[in-house]
Formats: C-alpha cells, structure tokens, sequence
C-alpha cells in the first residue's frame, strides 16, 4: 500500500500551486489510463467531469485533426463560421439567445459577472454592483471568482476582498430575502455544487431564485460548469426545475478535454455588452470550435441522457448499499446524476488513495467528501468494476479505523 504520509513529489520548475499525485499518464481510452509505467486506471473523474465522453473519443479525436489540418486560429475581429454555428447550437438547446466563448470556467464566469453589472449599468443603475454567492461555492481562480465564491482559503494573501460581492449561507431564504437590496445585481449559484461537495439545489428553490430574481429586476447567473452538459442526465441541471438563468457559464465537458468555455445569456442580460466591452484572444477560435461542436453534438443525444440516468441509478442504489454497510466510513451520499458525493467519516484524501491503490482515481471535494465524476460514457460493467473497488476502499479505510482503534 501507498505510504499516506509521504509528501508529494515537488517539481523544481513548476509552480508550487498544487499537491500532485505521482502519478502520470501516457494515454487514455474510454474510462481507462495508462500510466507510462503500464499500469491500468478506471477513470472515474474525468479530468474533474472534462472528458465527459470518455478519452480519445474517435469523433473528438478526428475533429481535432481535420480542424488542424486546415486552421487553428484568426482572430474574433473576423467571422468564425463554427463559432455562429456552435452559438446557434448552444442557444437552440437553452433559454440563451446569445454567447461568448472563453478558454476555461473561469473566464466564463468572469463574462457573467461584467454582463449582469452592464445590463444594470445599460438600464441607468449603475450602482447596482453586488453579485450574491453561497458558501460551498466555487467559481474559479480569476480574482472575480474567488472574489465571487468567497472562499477565505481562494482568497488569502490576494490582497483586501474586492467590493462587489456577498455571501451567504448556503439555504438560508430569511438571509437571501434580507440581502437583496438596491446596490444588487444578481445572484450567482451552482444548481449542484462541484467543489464544494455535490449538493444539489433543490428544485423549489431553484424556482425560488427566479422568482426572487424576477420581483427585484436583478439577474440569475448559473454555474453549470461543472454540472451542465449532461452530467446529470439532462443536458443542463436547470432543466430538472425548470427555472432558466437570465446568463449561464458553461465549460468544462463543452471541449471534452480541449479548453473550451462559454458564457450564455438572453438578449436582454447582455444588452450592455457591446462593441468592445468584452473580449477574449483565444476565445472560440477555430480549433476549439471545431471540437466544441463535435463535443456537443454527441452530448445532445436523448439515448447518452437516458444512460446516464440509468448509470446514475445503479451507483446510487450500490453506495447506498456501502453507506449501509460501512456506516463508519461512508456517512452521506448526495449529488445529482453522475455528479455524485460521498460524504465519508475518515480523511478523504486518505480515501482517495485506497481507491487509487485499487486503480480507480476519483476527485476529492468540500465537506470531507469524494467524488466521481466518471465519463457519461461508463458502461454499466465499469460502474460494477468502480462498485467493486469503492467496496474494497471501504474495507481498507474500515480496517485502519480498527487498527488505530487498538
Ligand atoms: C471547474 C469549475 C470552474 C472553473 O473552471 P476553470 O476551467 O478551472 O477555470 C468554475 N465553476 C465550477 C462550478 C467549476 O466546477
């Protein structure tokens, strides 16, 4: 077994910003990775729900070559024709009408806040500034998005918190209600939060917010970054409730590994973003659009939604099981579709590498959870093989807890 108190492998030349597994991979195929010392991994993560269509998906794979074989990159000051056709895409399948593209989550993040800010600024009230967020939240690492989700560890040595944004507990209505005021701008949340431990919204609230949002004339800004585009088992979380955003960021499972974000809105929300008050140089250029439309057009397929429904299913049926089973290891299971948390009693990183010594990589996440993020594409013979590890996972952390125990 791995020794879990064995610092992590340093880099000399990379920045210190992360605590990396040694661990690297060669190459992927489907839910599998190779290490390039040949061993086997059950992908259960997907690159933080990224390759949401397996690795080397063979449509991905050929979009990426015809794309490079013709033309990587303009520029947005001329015309992108993948660009209009994946917007129209994106635009026909949601409540958006128009759409910014970005390279990541962040960046889309970032474009929702400066939309929602001008639409009010468009409308004469230029005061209208704060963005609400809740606690558990992440948005990204843009100083607006630690900004947004508040995070004091994202925050930390950033410099003073910037004016703008207010944060709440997460399902408190009495605390929502009393922070809506004149200087508000919108309301920013995660219909199922990623990070911050696979909560889900419920839908009365989600229709909740629009409502709120609606009676003040202030916005509603979802992050789907993380649980949109299928993840859990329709192509967006907010379809479950039926409460559409007046702007949406979206990324993540859009390029399937190929960076690809996007900001959605109304017409209405982004009245105010016009000629050169956005941009963005990598943003939507042709390379990300062609993998962008090739990604999106097998994430639309009702049969990949009924799938993951049914995959979701099956691994909430079975970690309920193990929750029973090992209820002084697993204490919780929560999430939505194949965005799904388990809420464990022992470390979480010390789970996360029980699991990794059973070869399956799954995420960590807020609140002492893990996650799996697996590919939309897990066949149902993969989940019964993740099942399994997650079981043996269990024994193991069981039998520590026994062992210190004595
Ligand atoms: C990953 C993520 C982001 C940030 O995306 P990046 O591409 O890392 O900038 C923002 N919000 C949510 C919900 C995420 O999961």
């Amino acid at each position: 077994m791995a020794d879990l108190s064995a610092p992590p492998v340093p880099s000399d030349h990379i920045m210190g910003v992360y605590a990396r597994t040694p661990l690297a991979f060669e190459r992927g195929e489907g839910a599998r990775l190779y290490t390039t010392d040949g061993d086997v991994y059950l992908d259960c993560m997907a690159g933080i729900a990224v390759t949401a269509l397996g690795h080397s998906h063979p449509k991905l794979v050929q979009a990426v070559k015809d794309q490079a074989d013709k033309l990587w990159h303009t520029s947005n000051i001329f015309t992108i024709p993948n660009q209009e056709k994946l917007a129209t895409k994106l635009t026909d399948a949601t409540f958006a009408d128009v759409v910014f593209f970005t390279n990541s989550g962040t960046e889309a993040i970032e474009c929702a806040i400066k939309t929602a800010r001008k639409y009010h600024w468009a409308k004469g009230q230029p005061e209208r500034i704060d963005i609400i967020g809740f606690d558990g939240s992440f948005h990204g690492r843009t100083l607006a998005a630690v900004n947004a989700s508040g995070n004091a560890s994202y925050l930390e040595g950033f410099g003073p918190p910037m004016p703008g944004f207010v944060h709440l507990p997460y399902g408190d209505h009495e605390a929502l209600k009393a922070a809506i005021g004149p200087t508000t701008a919108a309301i920013l949340i995660e219909p199922v939060q990623g990070e911050g431990g696979a909560r889900a919204l419920p839908d009365v609230c989600m229709r909740g917010l629009r409502q709120l949002c609606d009676e003040h004339g202030i916005l509603l800004i979802y992050d789907e970054i993380q649980c949109g585009l299928g993840r859990t088992g329709k192509l967006f979380a907010y379809e479950w409730a039926d409460a559409a955003p007046d702007i949406m960021a979206v990324a993540k499972a859009l390029g399937g590994g190929f960076p690809v974000g996007a900001c959605l809105a109304t017409a209405e929300a982004a009245r105010g973003m016009t000629p050169g008050s956005h941009g963005s140089t990598y943003g939507g250029n042709p390379l990300a659009m062609a993998v962008g439309l090739a990604s999106l057009e097998e994430l639309v397929k009702p049969e990949l939604m009924d799938h993951v429904r049914e995959v979701a299913g099956y691994f909430n049926q079975q970690l309920t099981g193990l929750k029973d089973r090992f209820p002084d290891v697993v204490l919780d299971i929560r999430g939505k579709g194949l965005l799904i948390g388990v809420k464990l009693a022992t470390p979480n990183r010390e789970f996360m590498q029980h699991a990794r010594d059973e070869h399956l990589l799954i995420a960590g996440g807020g609140d002492n959870c893990v996650r799996l993020l697996p590919p939309l594409t897990l066949t149902l013979d993969e989940a019964r093989e993740a099942v399994g590890m997650l079981e043996r996972a269990c024994e193991t952390a069981q039998a520590r807890l026994k062992a210190s125990a004595t």
